[in-house]
Formats: C-alpha cells, sequence, structure tokens
C-alpha cells in the first residue's frame, strides 16, 4: 500500500452504498484520483466538512494499485471564500472544474492543467469587480485544450496548411481530430468565427497576456471550448455533472 500525498480539488463526489461517497480529485500530483471515502455520509467529523469543491484540498490517500483509492485524509488547504460568495464566479469555477474531469484521464499527472485551474481560481477568487469570470474560463479552456492535446489549429487551414492571414474570419471545424480552420478551397465548415474573435483564442492557445474581450466575444469563445470537449472527451455542456 501506497500513501500518496498531494493538493487536490474535489471534482466530484457521488454516494456510495450506505454511507460511503466516492470522491473523485484532480490533483497535483497524479492527475485525476478517485478514492473511496467510507461513512463519508454517516458523519462529517472526520474530514471536517473539507470535501468541498472550489477549496484547494490537501489529500492523503491509499493507493492499493487499484482503481479506487481509500482517502486517509482531507483538509483545506487554502480557502477561496471570494468564489464562494460570487456566484458568476462559482459558476465558471464548477464549470472549470467539469471541464478538467472531462479531460483529463485518471492517473496521468497534468502539471500544465493544475497550474492554469490554480490561476483561475485565484483570478476568480478575488473581489475585484473588473475580473470577468466568463473571460477568464474562455482562456482558460483554450489553454486546456492545449494542454491535453486537443488545441486546434487556428492560424492556418488544419486540411492544405493554407494560412489564414490575421485579421480575416475563418471556417472553424471543432469537430474534426484536432480541429481547426478549414478553408473555403477544403470545404468550409458550419461554424465561422470572426477575425477579432480568433486572434482572443490564438492569444489564449498560447498563453499570451489576455486581452481584454467582451461578454460575447467571451461566450463564443467558452461555446467554442465545449463543442471541441463534447467532440473529444465525451462532454455534453447541458448535463448538470
Ligand atoms: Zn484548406
Amino acid at each position: 500500500m501506497r500513501p500518496i500525498e498531494s493538493a487536490a480539488l474535489l471534482v466530484r463526489s457521488v454516494p456510495s452504498g450506505e454511507s460511503d461517497v466516492i470522491a473523485t480529485f484532480f490533483t497535483e500530483a497524479e492527475g485525476i484520483l478517485s478514492a473511496v471515502v467510507r461513512g463519508a455520509r454517516r458523519s462529517t467529523k472526520r474530514f471536517g466538512g473539507a470535501l468541498e469543491p472550489i477549496h484547494e484540498l490537501a489529500i492523503v490517500v491509499e493507493d492499493r494499485g487499484k482503481e479506487l483509492c481509500s482517502l486517509r485524509e482531507a483538509r483545506i488547504g487554502r480557502v477561496r471564500l471570494g468564489i464562494v460568495a460570487n456566484l458568476a464566479a462559482l459558476e465558471v469555477a464548477g464549470k472549470a472544474l467539469r471541464w478538467v474531469r472531462h479531460a483529463c484521464s485518471p492517473r496521468t499527472p497534468e502539471r500544465d492543467v493544475w497550474d492554469s485551474l490554480r490561476a483561475l481560481l485565484d483570478a476568480l477568487d478575488l473581489r475585484d469587480e473588473l475580473v470577468r469570470p466568463t473571460a477568464h474560463l474562455a482562456a482558460f479552456g483554450f489553454e486546456l485544450l492545449q494542454e491535453v492535446g486537443y488545441g486546434m489549429d487556428l492560424r492556418a487551414c488544419l486540411r492544405c496548411g493554407k494560412e489564414c492571414p490575421p485579421g480575416r474570419s475563418a471556417f472553424l471545424d471543432t469537430s474534426a481530430s484536432g480541429g481547426g480552420l478549414v478553408c473555403m478551397r477544403c470545404g468550409g465548415a458550419r461554424r465561422t468565427i470572426r477575425a477579432e474573435v480568433r486572434m482572443l483564442a490564438v492569444r489564449a492557445q498560447e498563453r499570451a497576456p489576455s486581452a481584454p474581450m467582451t461578454p460575447a466575444q467571451a461566450s463564443e469563445l467558452v461555446q467554442i471550448v465545449e463543442e471541441a470537449m463534447n467532440a473529444h472527451a465525451d462532454f455534453d455542456p447541458h448535463a448538470r455533472k
């Protein structure tokens, strides 16, 4: 039996049997990890209410080499009360955690995703009226796609390689493997992406400092990310969980 100690975020928790919970964590050390939490529904004493999403947790699980680990310890390592107090930030954080759960594989460390997600949550946690949650989510989504290997080609046609000059709108195919622009000659695609939105996506994907974006641009980018997630990671944007 090997103990795994890591910073973690709770991405899902489902009841199991009469008194247990299966908790799925996104951990810094091992990526997605699921663990049985014995007696979690009988008493909250043992983990002191630490099994909450949004706040960063410090957990210790026992790894028996099976799919499910067993949770030994959990405490809140970093509270993020700014998110909990702001409904828009809370929704955005919930969506980001859901994306990560679908995009990342079990027991595969994803340090870049961990860093991006932590940066997103830290930004959302600031009690600053200038922070626009959806814009942060949009930028995070393109980073995430890139980090897990679903990055889109947003500068050139993915079929023939012809470059699309900056300042031009383009056809975007989110369903194709890899995803990206498809030029007119190669048949185009159902979705068009305006030049300025495309440039915002390129910046996010390349992790350039994010440019200001309007709420409409941010929602369009979030929609594109969800389409790509749906194509690659079996993600249904309309499902609640
Ligand atoms: Zn082409």
